[in-house]
Protein backbone atom coordinates (compact mmCIF):
# COMPACT_ATOMS: atom_id res chain seq x y z
CA UNK A 1 0.00 0.00 0.00
CA UNK A 2 1.02 3.30 -0.73
CA UNK A 3 -0.23 5.43 2.18
CA UNK A 4 1.98 9.15 2.93
CA UNK A 5 4.75 6.85 1.63
CA UNK A 6 7.69 9.73 1.75
CA UNK A 7 11.10 9.38 -0.36
CA UNK A 8 12.91 8.56 2.94
CA UNK A 9 10.29 5.64 3.55
CA UNK A 10 10.43 4.42 -0.17
CA UNK A 11 14.10 4.44 -0.16
CA UNK A 12 13.84 1.60 2.96
CA UNK A 13 11.58 -0.33 1.73
CA UNK A 14 12.42 -0.50 -1.78
CA UNK A 15 15.97 -1.38 -0.22
CA UNK A 16 14.64 -4.23 1.66
CA UNK A 17 12.62 -5.36 -1.37
CA UNK A 18 16.34 -5.83 -3.18
CA UNK A 19 16.11 -9.52 -2.69
CA UNK A 20 13.12 -9.87 -5.44
CA UNK A 21 16.40 -9.48 -7.78
CA UNK A 22 17.75 -13.33 -7.04
CA UNK A 23 14.65 -14.84 -9.09
CA UNK A 24 16.24 -15.26 -12.21
CA UNK A 25 14.40 -15.08 -15.62
CA UNK A 26 14.00 -18.11 -17.84
CA UNK A 27 13.49 -18.14 -21.53
CA UNK A 28 10.23 -17.71 -23.29
CA UNK A 29 8.72 -21.50 -23.54
CA UNK A 30 5.62 -22.92 -25.74
CA UNK A 31 3.38 -23.43 -23.03
CA UNK A 32 2.47 -27.46 -22.05
CA UNK A 33 -1.04 -28.80 -23.39
CA UNK A 34 -1.43 -29.99 -20.02
CA UNK A 35 -0.62 -27.11 -17.94
CA UNK A 36 -2.19 -26.65 -14.79
CA UNK A 37 -3.29 -22.79 -14.42
CA UNK A 38 -3.16 -21.66 -10.63
CA UNK A 39 -5.19 -19.08 -11.55
CA UNK A 40 -6.86 -17.45 -14.51
CA UNK A 41 -8.41 -14.02 -15.37
CA UNK A 42 -9.60 -11.57 -19.30
CA UNK A 43 -6.83 -9.52 -17.48
CA UNK A 44 -3.46 -9.76 -16.05
CA UNK A 45 -1.54 -6.87 -15.35
CA UNK A 46 2.35 -7.18 -14.45
CA UNK A 47 3.73 -4.28 -12.60
CA UNK A 48 1.68 -1.59 -10.00
CA UNK A 49 3.18 1.66 -10.94
CA UNK A 50 0.72 4.25 -11.99
CA UNK A 51 0.63 2.74 -15.73
CA UNK A 52 -0.67 -1.28 -14.61
CA UNK A 53 -2.76 0.49 -12.18
CA UNK A 54 -4.70 2.68 -14.54
CA UNK A 55 -5.17 -0.22 -16.52
CA UNK A 56 -6.26 -2.68 -14.45
CA UNK A 57 -8.89 -0.22 -13.07
CA UNK A 58 -10.23 0.71 -16.22
CA UNK A 59 -10.07 -3.09 -17.31
CA UNK A 60 -12.10 -3.75 -14.37
CA UNK A 61 -14.91 -1.24 -14.67
CA UNK A 62 -15.35 -2.79 -18.05
CA UNK A 63 -16.87 -6.28 -15.85
CA UNK A 64 -13.27 -8.60 -16.96
CA UNK A 65 -12.14 -10.53 -14.44
CA UNK A 66 -8.39 -8.75 -13.27
CA UNK A 67 -5.45 -9.83 -11.83
CA UNK A 68 -2.11 -7.30 -10.71
CA UNK A 69 0.88 -8.64 -10.20
CA UNK A 70 4.32 -6.41 -8.62
CA UNK A 71 7.11 -7.61 -7.56
CA UNK A 72 7.53 -5.06 -4.82
CA UNK A 73 5.94 -5.06 -1.39
CA UNK A 74 4.21 -1.58 -2.23
CA UNK A 75 2.64 -0.01 -4.88
CA UNK A 76 2.38 2.85 -7.28
CA UNK A 77 5.85 2.54 -8.71
CA UNK A 78 7.91 5.89 -9.80
CA UNK A 79 4.83 7.98 -9.95
CA UNK A 80 5.27 8.22 -6.30
CA UNK A 81 8.69 9.86 -6.66
CA UNK A 82 7.62 11.91 -9.20
CA UNK A 83 7.05 15.90 -8.80
CA UNK A 84 3.22 15.47 -10.15
CA UNK A 85 3.08 17.33 -12.98
CA UNK A 86 0.71 16.39 -15.45
CA UNK A 87 0.73 17.15 -19.06
CA UNK A 88 -2.68 17.85 -20.71
CA UNK A 89 -4.18 19.73 -23.67
CA UNK A 90 -7.40 21.88 -22.53
CA UNK A 91 -9.00 20.65 -19.53
CA UNK A 92 -11.76 21.81 -16.91
CA UNK A 93 -9.51 23.91 -15.53
CA UNK A 94 -7.71 25.42 -18.28
CA UNK A 95 -11.24 27.22 -18.37
CA UNK A 96 -11.34 27.53 -14.97
CA UNK A 97 -8.16 29.50 -14.88
CA UNK A 98 -9.27 31.36 -18.90
CA UNK A 99 -6.86 29.77 -20.30
CA UNK A 100 -8.97 29.10 -23.61
CA UNK A 101 -6.41 29.87 -26.29
CA UNK A 102 -3.70 27.65 -28.09
CA UNK A 103 -4.54 24.91 -25.67
CA UNK A 104 -5.98 22.52 -27.95
CA UNK A 105 -4.75 19.05 -28.38
CA UNK A 106 -3.00 19.75 -31.70
CA UNK A 107 -1.67 22.90 -29.58
CA UNK A 108 -0.46 20.33 -27.52
CA UNK A 109 0.67 17.96 -30.12
CA UNK A 110 3.01 21.10 -31.52
CA UNK A 111 4.83 21.77 -28.35
CA UNK A 112 5.44 18.26 -27.70
CA UNK A 113 6.85 18.28 -31.82
CA UNK A 114 9.02 20.89 -30.43
CA UNK A 115 9.84 19.43 -27.00
CA UNK A 116 8.96 22.93 -25.95
CA UNK A 117 7.42 21.94 -22.48
CA UNK A 118 10.15 19.48 -21.67
CA UNK A 119 13.49 18.99 -22.90
CA UNK A 120 13.75 20.16 -26.80
CA UNK A 121 15.56 17.88 -29.07
CA UNK A 122 18.10 21.05 -29.90
CA UNK A 123 18.98 20.93 -26.46
CA UNK A 124 20.13 17.33 -26.06
CA UNK A 125 21.04 16.95 -29.18
CA UNK A 126 24.44 15.36 -29.86
CA UNK A 127 26.13 18.16 -32.35
CA UNK A 128 25.95 14.55 -34.62
CA UNK A 129 22.99 14.58 -37.11
CA UNK A 130 22.05 10.78 -35.95
CA UNK A 131 22.36 11.44 -32.13
CA UNK A 132 20.29 9.94 -29.77
CA UNK A 133 17.91 12.11 -28.42
CA UNK A 134 15.78 11.78 -25.20
CA UNK A 135 12.25 12.95 -25.99
CA UNK A 136 10.97 14.34 -29.01
CA UNK A 137 8.52 12.38 -31.38
CA UNK A 138 10.87 10.37 -33.51
CA UNK A 139 8.78 7.25 -33.00
CA UNK A 140 8.39 4.63 -35.40
CA UNK A 141 4.65 5.41 -35.41
CA UNK A 142 3.94 8.48 -33.76
CA UNK A 143 0.32 8.14 -33.92
CA UNK A 144 0.73 6.23 -30.25
CA UNK A 145 2.06 9.06 -28.75
CA UNK A 146 -0.34 11.67 -30.43
CA UNK A 147 -3.35 9.09 -28.92
CA UNK A 148 -1.55 9.51 -25.43
CA UNK A 149 -1.65 13.33 -25.80
CA UNK A 150 -4.90 12.93 -27.16
CA UNK A 151 -6.26 11.59 -24.16
CA UNK A 152 -4.38 13.77 -21.57
CA UNK A 153 -7.96 15.38 -20.85
CA UNK A 154 -9.47 12.44 -19.62
CA UNK A 155 -6.04 11.20 -17.77
CA UNK A 156 -7.02 14.91 -15.53
CA UNK A 157 -10.33 14.06 -15.72
CA UNK A 158 -9.50 10.11 -14.17
CA UNK A 159 -6.73 11.95 -11.64
CA UNK A 160 -9.70 14.59 -9.94
CA UNK A 161 -11.79 12.05 -10.18
CA UNK A 162 -10.18 10.44 -6.90
CA UNK A 163 -10.82 13.61 -5.40
CA UNK A 164 -6.87 14.82 -6.29
CA UNK A 165 -6.65 18.38 -6.19
CA UNK A 166 -4.41 20.36 -8.57
CA UNK A 167 -2.39 23.80 -7.88
CA UNK A 168 -3.65 26.68 -9.68
CA UNK A 169 -2.33 26.83 -13.33
CA UNK A 170 0.70 29.20 -14.51
CA UNK A 171 -0.09 30.47 -17.70
CA UNK A 172 3.33 30.72 -18.63
CA UNK A 173 3.38 26.77 -18.75
CA UNK A 174 -0.29 26.24 -19.80
CA UNK A 175 0.39 22.26 -20.61
CA UNK A 176 0.94 21.78 -17.20
CA UNK A 177 -1.42 20.70 -13.88
CA UNK A 178 0.42 19.65 -10.61
CA UNK A 179 -1.18 18.05 -8.22
CA UNK A 180 -1.13 19.10 -4.49
CA UNK A 181 1.49 17.53 -2.48
CA UNK A 182 1.21 14.85 -1.10
CA UNK A 183 -1.66 13.67 -4.14
CA UNK A 184 1.37 11.64 -5.71
CA UNK A 185 0.69 8.96 -3.29
CA UNK A 186 -2.82 9.27 -2.68
CA UNK A 187 -3.38 9.17 -6.11
CA UNK A 188 -1.67 5.29 -6.28
CA UNK A 189 -3.26 4.49 -2.94
CA UNK A 190 -7.00 5.52 -4.50
CA UNK A 191 -6.77 3.42 -7.56
CA UNK A 192 -5.09 0.49 -5.24
CA UNK A 193 -8.21 0.97 -2.90
CA UNK A 194 -10.96 0.85 -6.38
CA UNK A 195 -8.99 -2.59 -7.18
CA UNK A 196 -9.54 -4.03 -3.72
CA UNK A 197 -13.12 -2.85 -3.41
CA UNK A 198 -13.57 -4.58 -6.76
CA UNK A 199 -12.24 -7.52 -5.22
CA UNK A 200 -8.95 -7.61 -8.18
CA UNK A 201 -6.62 -10.02 -6.60
CA UNK A 202 -3.54 -7.80 -6.01
CA UNK A 203 -0.74 -9.67 -5.74
CA UNK A 204 2.33 -7.89 -4.53
CA UNK A 205 5.87 -9.34 -3.51
CA UNK A 206 5.25 -11.52 -6.62
CA UNK A 207 7.65 -11.27 -9.62
CA UNK A 208 6.47 -12.48 -13.29
CA UNK A 209 10.01 -14.48 -14.51
CA UNK A 210 8.06 -15.15 -17.75
CA UNK A 211 5.71 -15.41 -20.15
CA UNK A 212 3.93 -18.10 -21.69
CA UNK A 213 2.77 -18.72 -25.29
CA UNK A 214 0.96 -21.02 -27.34
CA UNK A 215 1.33 -20.51 -31.57
CA UNK A 216 2.73 -17.63 -30.76
CA UNK A 217 0.23 -15.79 -28.63
CA UNK A 218 0.80 -15.29 -25.05
CA UNK A 219 -1.46 -16.59 -22.81
CA UNK A 220 0.02 -16.47 -19.30
CA UNK A 221 2.89 -15.57 -17.13
CA UNK A 222 4.81 -17.82 -14.76
CA UNK A 223 5.17 -15.93 -11.25
CA UNK A 224 7.00 -16.50 -8.19
CA UNK A 225 6.90 -15.01 -5.19
CA UNK A 226 9.94 -12.55 -4.12
CA UNK A 227 10.11 -15.08 -0.50
CA UNK A 228 10.50 -18.29 -2.74
CA UNK A 229 8.22 -21.16 -2.73
CA UNK A 230 6.88 -23.00 -5.89
CA UNK A 231 5.95 -21.23 -9.39
CA UNK A 232 2.33 -20.06 -10.09
CA UNK A 233 1.17 -20.29 -13.62
CA UNK A 234 -1.21 -17.53 -14.47
CA UNK A 235 -3.86 -17.21 -17.62
CA UNK A 236 -4.83 -14.45 -19.25
CA UNK A 237 -6.53 -13.69 -22.01
CA UNK A 238 -4.71 -10.48 -22.33
CA UNK A 239 -0.96 -9.96 -20.47
CA UNK A 240 -0.66 -6.39 -20.13
CA UNK A 241 3.14 -5.42 -19.10
CA UNK A 242 3.49 -2.24 -16.97
CA UNK A 243 7.33 -3.18 -15.72
CA UNK A 244 8.25 0.20 -16.08
CA UNK A 245 11.74 1.29 -16.90
CA UNK A 246 15.55 -0.60 -17.09
CA UNK A 247 17.58 2.26 -15.26
CA UNK A 248 19.17 -0.70 -13.49
CA UNK A 249 19.42 -3.08 -15.74
CA UNK A 250 22.69 -2.84 -16.74
CA UNK A 251 22.95 -4.82 -19.69
CA UNK A 252 20.39 -3.32 -21.74
CA UNK A 253 22.13 0.23 -20.53
CA UNK A 254 25.41 -1.23 -21.47
CA UNK A 255 23.86 -1.99 -24.66
CA UNK A 256 21.32 0.78 -25.51
CA UNK A 257 22.83 3.31 -23.88
CA UNK A 258 26.81 3.18 -23.06
CA UNK A 259 27.78 6.84 -23.08
CA UNK A 260 25.05 7.75 -20.60
CA UNK A 261 26.37 4.55 -17.97
CA UNK A 262 28.96 7.29 -17.42
CA UNK A 263 26.05 8.49 -14.97
CA UNK A 264 25.65 6.59 -11.99
CA UNK A 265 21.83 5.97 -11.56
CA UNK A 266 20.31 7.13 -8.04
CA UNK A 267 16.74 8.53 -7.28
CA UNK A 268 17.26 11.46 -4.43
CA UNK A 269 21.20 11.50 -3.79
CA UNK A 270 24.52 9.35 -4.73
CA UNK A 271 25.32 6.72 -2.73
CA UNK A 272 21.74 6.25 -1.56
CA UNK A 273 20.50 2.99 -0.23
CA UNK A 274 17.73 1.65 -2.96
CA UNK A 275 17.13 -1.50 -4.98
CA UNK A 276 18.31 -1.61 -7.80
CA UNK A 277 15.34 -3.21 -9.41
CA UNK A 278 14.22 -1.22 -12.44
CA UNK A 279 15.20 -3.97 -14.31
CA UNK A 280 13.11 -3.56 -17.38
CA UNK A 281 11.66 -7.08 -16.87
CA UNK A 282 8.83 -6.48 -19.58
CA UNK A 283 11.04 -5.44 -21.49
CA UNK A 284 13.28 -8.36 -21.39
CA UNK A 285 10.56 -10.92 -21.23
CA UNK A 286 9.35 -9.35 -24.72
CA UNK A 287 12.30 -9.63 -26.63
CA UNK A 288 13.00 -13.14 -25.49
CA UNK A 289 9.58 -13.74 -27.73
CA UNK A 290 10.56 -11.72 -30.32
CA UNK A 291 9.00 -8.27 -29.19
CA UNK A 292 10.09 -5.29 -31.26
CA UNK A 293 12.12 -2.53 -29.48
CA UNK A 294 11.58 1.62 -30.10
CA UNK A 295 13.80 4.22 -28.69
CA UNK A 296 16.17 2.34 -27.25
CA UNK A 297 19.05 4.81 -27.74
CA UNK A 298 17.26 7.70 -26.32
CA UNK A 299 18.67 9.41 -23.82
CA UNK A 300 17.53 8.85 -20.15
CA UNK A 301 16.66 11.43 -18.30
CA UNK A 302 19.53 13.09 -16.28
CA UNK A 303 19.48 15.28 -12.75
CA UNK A 304 22.04 16.38 -11.27
CA UNK A 305 22.45 15.09 -7.37
CA UNK A 306 24.66 15.66 -4.08
CA UNK A 307 26.16 13.41 -1.93
CA UNK A 308 23.69 11.21 0.31
CA UNK A 309 23.28 13.99 3.22
CA UNK A 310 24.33 17.00 1.34
CA UNK A 311 21.41 19.77 0.55
CA UNK A 312 20.96 19.81 -3.35
CA UNK A 313 20.51 23.50 -4.64
CA UNK A 314 18.60 22.12 -7.82
CA UNK A 315 19.91 23.11 -11.31
CA UNK A 316 15.99 23.94 -11.75
CA UNK A 317 17.88 26.99 -11.03
CA UNK A 318 19.25 27.70 -14.41
CA UNK A 319 15.69 28.31 -15.24
CA UNK A 320 14.72 31.68 -13.00
CA UNK A 321 18.03 33.01 -12.03
CA UNK A 322 20.97 34.60 -12.55
CA UNK A 323 23.46 31.37 -12.33
CA UNK A 324 26.16 30.12 -13.92
CA UNK A 325 27.21 25.92 -14.11
CA UNK A 326 31.46 25.54 -13.68
CA UNK A 327 33.34 22.25 -14.17
CA UNK A 328 35.94 20.81 -12.06
CA UNK A 329 38.45 23.31 -14.15
CA UNK A 330 36.59 26.00 -12.68
CA UNK A 331 34.90 26.77 -16.67
CA UNK A 332 32.03 26.88 -17.69
CA UNK A 333 31.04 24.18 -19.97
CA UNK A 334 27.37 25.05 -21.43
CA UNK A 335 24.79 27.35 -21.86
CA UNK A 336 23.12 26.65 -18.70
CA UNK A 337 19.83 28.17 -19.26
CA UNK A 338 19.41 26.51 -22.71
CA UNK A 339 20.45 23.66 -21.61
CA UNK A 340 18.24 23.25 -18.30
CA UNK A 341 19.17 21.12 -15.56
CA UNK A 342 19.22 18.06 -18.13
CA UNK A 343 21.37 19.29 -20.86
CA UNK A 344 23.64 20.70 -18.58
CA UNK A 345 24.27 17.33 -17.06
CA UNK A 346 24.96 16.20 -20.32
CA UNK A 347 27.02 18.51 -21.49
CA UNK A 348 29.64 17.60 -18.29
CA UNK A 349 29.45 13.74 -19.20
CA UNK A 350 30.37 15.14 -23.03
CA UNK A 351 33.21 16.98 -21.88
CA UNK A 352 34.05 13.98 -19.51
CA UNK A 353 33.55 15.89 -16.31
CA UNK A 354 32.52 14.19 -13.17
CA UNK A 355 30.39 16.74 -11.18
CA UNK A 356 29.77 20.76 -11.45
CA UNK A 357 29.18 23.59 -9.29
CA UNK A 358 26.43 26.23 -9.46
CA UNK A 359 27.89 29.49 -8.83
CA UNK A 360 25.67 32.79 -8.27
CA UNK A 361 25.81 36.08 -6.90
CA UNK A 362 24.32 37.99 -3.98
CA UNK A 363 21.49 38.83 -6.58
CA UNK A 364 20.18 35.65 -6.87
CA UNK A 365 20.71 34.59 -3.13
CA UNK A 366 18.61 37.11 -2.02
CA UNK A 367 16.08 36.98 -5.07
CA UNK A 368 12.92 35.72 -4.94
CA UNK A 369 14.06 32.08 -4.99
CA UNK A 370 15.56 32.05 -2.09
CA UNK A 371 12.92 29.96 -0.46
CA UNK A 372 12.34 28.04 -3.53
CA UNK A 373 15.69 26.48 -3.27
CA UNK A 374 16.69 26.38 0.02
CA UNK A 375 19.62 28.63 0.01
CA UNK A 376 19.75 29.32 4.05
CA UNK A 377 19.57 25.84 4.73
CA UNK A 378 22.03 24.86 2.21
CA UNK A 379 24.58 27.27 3.34
CA UNK A 380 24.20 26.03 6.83
CA UNK A 381 24.38 22.32 5.89
CA UNK A 382 27.69 22.78 3.39
CA UNK A 383 25.53 22.45 0.43
CA UNK A 384 26.63 26.02 -0.51
CA UNK A 385 29.65 28.04 0.13
CA UNK A 386 29.59 32.04 0.18
CA UNK A 387 32.52 34.24 -0.27
CA UNK A 388 33.49 37.78 -0.96
CA UNK A 389 36.27 37.20 -3.74
CA UNK A 390 36.50 34.38 -6.42
CA UNK A 391 39.58 33.10 -5.02
CA UNK A 392 38.30 32.60 -1.77
CA UNK A 393 34.71 30.67 -3.12
CA UNK A 394 37.05 27.90 -5.24
CA UNK A 395 39.34 27.22 -2.22
CA UNK A 396 35.57 26.31 -0.45
CA UNK A 397 35.30 23.61 -2.92
CA UNK A 398 38.66 22.92 -4.06
CA UNK A 399 38.50 24.20 -7.26
CA UNK A 400 41.54 26.23 -9.26
CA UNK A 401 41.49 30.10 -7.33
CA UNK A 402 43.03 31.71 -10.85
CA UNK A 403 40.33 30.02 -13.13
CA UNK A 404 37.43 30.53 -11.03
CA UNK A 405 38.50 34.41 -11.05
CA UNK A 406 39.07 34.06 -14.84
CA UNK A 407 35.67 32.48 -15.22
CA UNK A 408 33.47 35.23 -12.96
CA UNK A 409 35.44 37.96 -14.67
CA UNK A 410 34.80 36.96 -18.16
CA UNK A 411 30.87 36.27 -17.21
CA UNK A 412 30.87 39.84 -15.82
CA UNK A 413 32.40 41.50 -19.14
CA UNK A 414 30.47 39.44 -21.33
CA UNK A 415 27.02 39.94 -18.98
CA UNK A 416 27.78 43.92 -19.31
CA UNK A 417 28.14 43.76 -22.83
CA UNK A 418 25.26 41.68 -23.17
CA UNK A 419 26.97 38.99 -25.28
CA UNK A 420 27.85 35.39 -24.27
CA UNK A 421 31.19 35.38 -25.94
CA UNK A 422 31.40 32.05 -24.95
CA UNK A 423 28.33 29.66 -25.15
CA UNK A 424 26.00 32.61 -26.53
CA UNK A 425 23.63 32.67 -23.81
CA UNK A 426 20.85 35.02 -24.75
CA UNK A 427 18.24 34.99 -22.03
CA UNK A 428 17.78 37.50 -19.49
CA UNK A 429 19.08 35.88 -16.72
CA UNK A 430 22.37 36.09 -18.44
CA UNK A 431 23.69 38.85 -15.95
CA UNK A 432 27.23 39.47 -14.04
CA UNK A 433 27.87 38.21 -10.86
CA UNK A 434 28.02 40.78 -7.77
CA UNK A 435 29.96 39.38 -4.59
CA UNK A 436 29.34 38.61 -2.10
CA UNK A 437 29.93 34.82 -4.28
CA UNK A 438 28.24 31.60 -3.58
CA UNK A 439 28.90 27.94 -4.99
CA UNK A 440 27.48 24.97 -4.38
CA UNK A 441 28.00 21.64 -3.40
CA UNK A 442 29.45 19.24 -6.05
CA UNK A 443 26.20 18.33 -8.03
CA UNK A 444 27.04 14.73 -10.13
CA UNK A 445 24.88 13.87 -12.83
CA UNK A 446 23.13 11.05 -12.36
CA UNK A 447 20.04 9.47 -14.38
CA UNK A 448 16.76 8.44 -12.81
CA UNK A 449 14.83 7.12 -15.45
CA UNK A 450 15.06 5.75 -18.88
CA UNK A 451 13.40 6.19 -22.44
CA UNK A 452 12.55 3.46 -25.02
CA UNK A 453 10.71 -0.08 -25.06
CA UNK A 454 8.75 -2.01 -26.53
CA UNK A 455 6.95 -1.05 -29.56
CA UNK A 456 3.41 -0.89 -29.57
CA UNK A 457 0.78 0.20 -32.01
CA UNK A 458 -1.79 2.52 -31.17
CA UNK A 459 -3.88 -0.10 -28.89
CA UNK A 460 -0.72 -0.54 -27.09
CA UNK A 461 -0.30 -3.97 -28.36
CA UNK A 462 3.19 -5.32 -28.59
CA UNK A 463 4.48 -5.68 -31.93
CA UNK A 464 6.56 -8.42 -33.67
CA UNK A 465 9.46 -7.09 -34.56
CA UNK A 466 10.25 -9.56 -37.45
CA UNK A 467 6.86 -8.72 -39.47
CA UNK A 468 5.65 -5.36 -37.05
CA UNK A 469 2.06 -7.22 -36.31
CA UNK A 470 0.74 -7.35 -32.59
CA UNK A 471 2.04 -10.40 -30.58
CA UNK A 472 -2.09 -11.70 -29.80
CA UNK A 473 -2.57 -11.33 -26.20
CA UNK A 474 0.67 -8.98 -25.05
CA UNK A 475 0.10 -5.25 -24.19
CA UNK A 476 2.71 -2.86 -23.17
CA UNK A 477 1.86 0.43 -20.79
CA UNK A 478 4.26 3.30 -19.23
CA UNK A 479 8.10 3.45 -19.22
CA UNK A 480 7.61 -0.27 -20.52
CA UNK A 481 6.43 1.29 -23.87
CA UNK A 482 8.70 2.90 -26.56
CA UNK A 483 6.03 4.41 -28.42
CA UNK A 484 5.31 6.86 -25.84
CA UNK A 485 7.60 8.79 -23.15
CA UNK A 486 8.17 8.02 -19.95
CA UNK A 487 6.07 10.81 -17.92
CA UNK A 488 3.14 10.13 -16.13
CA UNK A 489 0.93 11.74 -18.06
CA UNK A 490 1.76 9.29 -20.85
CA UNK A 491 1.82 6.14 -18.15
CA UNK A 492 -1.69 6.76 -16.88
CA UNK A 493 -3.13 7.82 -20.47
CA UNK A 494 -1.52 4.36 -22.15
CA UNK A 495 -3.27 2.86 -18.54
CA UNK A 496 -6.89 4.25 -19.66
CA UNK A 497 -6.49 3.33 -23.42
CA UNK A 498 -4.61 -0.46 -22.94
CA UNK A 499 -7.30 -0.95 -20.00
CA UNK A 500 -10.11 -1.08 -23.03
CA UNK A 501 -8.20 -2.44 -25.50
CA UNK A 502 -7.18 -5.56 -23.42
CA UNK A 503 -10.65 -5.99 -22.27
CA UNK A 504 -11.57 -6.59 -25.77
CA UNK A 505 -13.39 -2.84 -26.75
CA UNK A 506 -12.23 0.21 -28.86
CA UNK A 507 -10.20 2.97 -27.14
CA UNK A 508 -10.93 5.65 -29.81
C1 LIG B 1 12.77 10.48 -8.86
C2 LIG B 1 11.84 10.47 -10.03
C3 LIG B 1 11.16 11.65 -10.36
C4 LIG B 1 10.32 11.67 -11.45
N1 LIG B 1 9.64 12.83 -11.75
C5 LIG B 1 8.76 12.85 -12.76
C6 LIG B 1 7.97 14.00 -13.03
O1 LIG B 1 8.05 14.99 -12.30
N2 LIG B 1 7.12 13.98 -14.07
C7 LIG B 1 6.99 12.89 -14.86
O2 LIG B 1 6.21 12.93 -15.80
N3 LIG B 1 7.68 11.75 -14.62
C8 LIG B 1 8.56 11.72 -13.57
N4 LIG B 1 9.26 10.57 -13.32
C9 LIG B 1 9.05 9.40 -14.17
C10 LIG B 1 7.73 8.73 -13.89
O3 LIG B 1 7.45 8.76 -12.51
C11 LIG B 1 7.79 7.27 -14.37
O4 LIG B 1 8.36 7.18 -15.65
C12 LIG B 1 6.39 6.67 -14.44
O5 LIG B 1 5.76 6.82 -13.19
C13 LIG B 1 6.49 5.23 -14.85
O6 LIG B 1 5.30 4.55 -14.52
P1 LIG B 1 5.12 3.01 -14.89
O7 LIG B 1 3.87 2.60 -14.25
O8 LIG B 1 5.27 2.84 -16.34
O9 LIG B 1 6.39 2.28 -14.25
P2 LIG B 1 6.91 2.17 -12.68
O10 LIG B 1 6.35 3.30 -11.96
O11 LIG B 1 8.33 2.00 -12.81
O12 LIG B 1 6.18 0.86 -12.20
C14 LIG B 1 6.60 -0.41 -12.60
C15 LIG B 1 6.13 -1.41 -11.59
O13 LIG B 1 6.34 -2.71 -12.10
C16 LIG B 1 6.82 -3.55 -11.09
N5 LIG B 1 7.56 -4.64 -11.72
C17 LIG B 1 8.69 -4.56 -12.44
N6 LIG B 1 9.07 -5.78 -12.88
C18 LIG B 1 8.15 -6.66 -12.44
C19 LIG B 1 7.98 -8.07 -12.58
N7 LIG B 1 8.85 -8.83 -13.25
N8 LIG B 1 6.93 -8.65 -11.99
C20 LIG B 1 6.03 -7.91 -11.28
N9 LIG B 1 6.15 -6.57 -11.11
C21 LIG B 1 7.18 -5.94 -11.70
C22 LIG B 1 7.69 -2.61 -10.26
O14 LIG B 1 7.88 -3.14 -8.96
C23 LIG B 1 6.89 -1.34 -10.27
O15 LIG B 1 5.99 -1.23 -9.19
C24 LIG B 1 10.12 10.51 -12.23
C25 LIG B 1 10.79 9.32 -11.89
C26 LIG B 1 11.64 9.29 -10.80
C27 LIG B 1 12.33 8.03 -10.44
Amino acid sequence: MTAHLTRRNFLQISAAGALSLSVPFSSAKEVDRNIRWDKSFDVVVVGGGYAGLATAVTAKRTGKTVALIDKRAWLGGDGVLSSGIFYSARTKFHDEAGITKNVSVDDYWKQICAGIDDEPLAKVRDNSRNSPVYFGVSKHNPEVLRKAAKYSPKVIDFVHSYGIKFLPMNPAKPFQLTVEKPAVSLFAQKMVEELEKSKVPVMTMTRVTELLTNKGAVVGVKAQSTEGGKPMFIKGRSIVLATGGFLDNEALMQRYKRFWCRAEPAISAVGEKRAKDRTGDGIVMAKSIGAALEEMESMPKLSARTQVGIPLVSWTIFDVEPSYLVSTKAKRVVDEHVARYSGACLALLRVGEPYGHVIFGQQTFEGPNRRRFRFDEALKKKGLFKADTPEELAAKVGLDPKELRKTIDKINADAAKGEDTQFGRKDRLFKPLAAPYYITARGYPIRYKTEGGLEVNPDFQVLRADNDQPIPGLYAVGATCGSITSRISDAVASGLIAGLTASGLKAP
